[in-house]
This record gives structure tokens, C-alpha cells and sequence, in this order.
């Protein structure tokens, strides 16, 4: 296992911000997790590290990183209509996505060009166009960082929520996730929902569709859409979209007429955070090298040299801001460490 001292994390996180760890320890197998733990046990606070795409370090990290460089991905189960997929923690997402097209697996297909680790995708429950990882995550596996003890998480057990799970609530920090295995479907079936898919299938006048295709029209909307981290640093979505109740989201169409909102079944309306911010006047405003990106005020960037305090700072200001116009409290879906 490869340890490092004193370590400069500007390349191990998509803002490209500077921030030093204390120790980083690079786990390539279950077992030096436990012995990382065992070695560094005087830090006082540790962290996992997947690819750093939903990471903002405010700060210097005193204490020990665990970076996941855990690799594989194979099919483990077969039958008549799903195929199982074991994939460790420390692959890219986008290499699962490209495994399960070229043996045309459908269901993660939405899925593609999101940034970061195959370990991070249960933690945030990651989500694009109407798909989200528990749709078809079977198990996810874990160590526990303290005792060195592995466990299974059911898709129950990982309790998922709107870019949610257990992970971010009562588990936070206690496991290291070593792999996911996913349930693919042999039947194609695809969701087309979202209005950018739509609009490019009529766009390209499209007969018939396939796990490739979907893939690729997901890959461009995005392309077009969201800024490549390694020309803009940015780690996507800063903010999760706004979930209220149906009776403040009829309030607050009267003051704003054109507000867009998605209801669900419980009484909720999801309103686009994006369209708020952007309302509220932000959208391509910078303060020094932070930002909010151009074209989708849903993303920070960082033009240059930002700090992760300054990027914050930006944050912070936003919410205010969007709270005093709209009385929405936005939750940040960036994890701030
Ligand atoms: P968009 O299509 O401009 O739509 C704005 C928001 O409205 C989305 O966030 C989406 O919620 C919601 N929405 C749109 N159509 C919907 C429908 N038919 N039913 C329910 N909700 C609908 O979104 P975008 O910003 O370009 O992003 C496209 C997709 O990529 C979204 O699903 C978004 O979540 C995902 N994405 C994720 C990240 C990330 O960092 N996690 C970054 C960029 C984009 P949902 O977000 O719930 O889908």
C-alpha cells in the first residue's frame, strides 16, 4: 500500500482546488483499509476518497485519506433476463457504464459521464434523466473502517433517498465501500422521459434505440450542457433540487408565475435549483477565480487559483440569497470537507 505524507489533493478533487492531507493512504485491497486504520489510528479524523468529483476541501485535511484505488469489474450471475455485475470500488463510474453497454445490459445507460468512483455512486445515490443507482444496485460491499470487519449492504440496507442513503446519515465515515454489484436487465428498455432526451431523438429522427445510443445522446446532452472538469474545475451539481409541498410551491407560483416544479405522489413538488439560483440573479456571476458556471447555475466552478473557502463563501452567499427571495433553504449536494 502506497502512503504519502503531507499531500497536495489539488489533483484528487474535479474543483481543482489546493488543500494538503496529512496522510493518504492508497487501498488497493480490503485488507489495507484495516491496516492504514491500524498504522494511522493518533489522526484524529479520516476520510474516503473516491475521484473526487463531489468534494469541496474548504481546508488542509488533518488527518488520513483513504483513496480508493480498489479495481475489476466482472459479471458474477446470469439468467434468462438479468445479469449481475460485480464492480470495485475504485473503477470510474463511466468504466461500469461502458462494461454493461458492450454486453448490452440495459439500466445504467442514464447514467453516463457522471463523474467519479463506482464506491461514491451508493453514497449520493447518484442520478441522471430519470434513472438512479438504486433502480438497479442489488448490494453494495463495505469495510468497516475501525474493525476491519466486512459487510454486505441489502439495497434496503443502503436506505436511498433523493441523492441520499445511509451513508451520508447515521454510516457517515464508519465504511470504506469496496463494490457495488448491480442487476441489469437482458430486455432493452429505456427511459426517454427527461426533455433533452426527447428533443435529440426526434432531433436525430430515431427508429429504434439501444443501450449504445442512449449512452451517447446522454454523453453529448451533457457535453454540451455541463462544464469537463478537466478544462473547468467544477464537481457538477453543487446544490440538490428543492423539494417542497404542494401548497407552498401554489404560493410561490403566485409571485412567480413561470416557476417549473415536478410533483410526486406524496403532496411534494421538485423544483429545479438551477432555475432559482439563476432567478435570483446569479447565473455567470464570479467573485475573483469562483463562479457560477455560464450556462447552468446549478454548477460552481473555479476559473484558476479559487480556494475551497472561496468557492464556499460563494455558496453560502447563494443560499442566503435564494432564502431570502424564495424562502427555500437550498442543501448543498457537494460534500464539504
Ligand atoms: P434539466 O433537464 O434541465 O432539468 C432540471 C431539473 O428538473 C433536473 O434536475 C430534474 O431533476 C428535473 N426534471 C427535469 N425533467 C424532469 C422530469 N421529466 N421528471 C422529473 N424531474 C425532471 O436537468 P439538468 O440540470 O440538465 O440535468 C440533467 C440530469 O442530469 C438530471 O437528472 C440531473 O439530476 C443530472 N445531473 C446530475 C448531476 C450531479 O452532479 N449529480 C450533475 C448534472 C446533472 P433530477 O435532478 O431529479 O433529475
Amino acid at each position: 500500500m502506497r502512503i504519502e505524507k503531507n499531500y497536495s489533493l489539488k489533483n484528487y478533487n474535479t474543483f481543482n482546488v489546493e488543500a494538503r492531507a496529512e496522510v493518504v493512504a492508497f487501498i488497493e485491497s480490503v485488507a489495507d483499509v484495516f491496516e492504514a486504520k491500524k498504522q494511522f489510528h493518533n489522526l484524529n479524523k479520516h476520510f474516503v476518497l473516491g475521484g473526487g468529483s463531489n468534494t469541496l476541501f474548504k481546508d488542509n485535511f488533518e488527518g488520513l485519506i483513504f483513496k480508493n484505488e480498489m479495481k475489476g469489474i466482472k459479471i458474477t450471475d446470469s439468467n434468462q433476463d438479468y445479469a449481475w455485475i460485480e464492480c470495485s470500488g475504485g473503477e470510474e463510474w463511466q468504466h461500469l457504464v461502458d462494461f454493461t453497454i458492450s454486453n448490452n445490459l440495459a439500466g445504467i445507460e442514464n447514467l453516463s459521464l457522471i463523474p467519479g468512483t463506482v464506491g461514491a455512486s451508493p453514497i449520493q445515490n447518484i442520478g441522471a434523466y430519470g434513472t438512479e443507482l438504486k433502480d438497479c444496485l442489488d448490494f453494495t460491499d463495505a469495510v468497516d473502517i475501525t474493525t476491519g470487519e466486512y459487510r454486505r449492504f441489502s439495497n434496503k440496507d443502503c436506505q436511498f433517498g433523493y441523492r441520499d442513503s445511509v451513508f451520508k446519515h447515521e454510516l457517515k465515515d464508519k465504511y470504506f465501500i469496496t463494490g457495488v454489484t448491480v442487476k441489469l436487465s437482458k430486455n432493452k428498455k429505456y427511459n426517454t422521459e427527461y426533455a433533452d432526451i426527447k428533443r435529440k431523438l426526434q432531433e436525430l429522427e430515431v427508429t429504434e434505440l439501444s443501450g449504445k445510443l442512449m449512452s451517447d445522446i446522454v454523453s453529448e446532452i451533457r457535453r454540451t450542457k455541463f462544464p469537463d472538469p478537466s478544462v473547468l474545475g467544477n464537481c457538477g451539481s453543487f446544490f440538490k433540487n428543492s423539494i417542497i409541498d404542494v401548497a407552498f410551491f401554489n404560493k410561490l407560483k403566485l409571485s412567480f408565475p413561470d416557476i417549473p416544479g415536478y410533483s410526486d405522489c406524496d403532496g411534494l413538488v421538485k423544483i429545479p435549483t438551477g432555475w432559482l439560483i439563476e432567478k435570483a440573479g446569479w447565473k455567470g456571476r464570479r467573485s475573483g477565480d469562483a463562479g457560477v458556471y455560464e450556462k447552468h447555475a446549478l454548477i460552481l466552478v473555479n476559473y484558476g487559483t479559487a480556494t475551497g473557502k472561496e468557492i464556499y463563501c460563494l455558496s453560502e452567499n447563494i443560499v442566503h440569497d435564494v432564502e431570502d427571495k424564495f424562502g427555500i433553504h437550498l442543501e448543498k449536494e457537494a460534500n464539504i470537507v
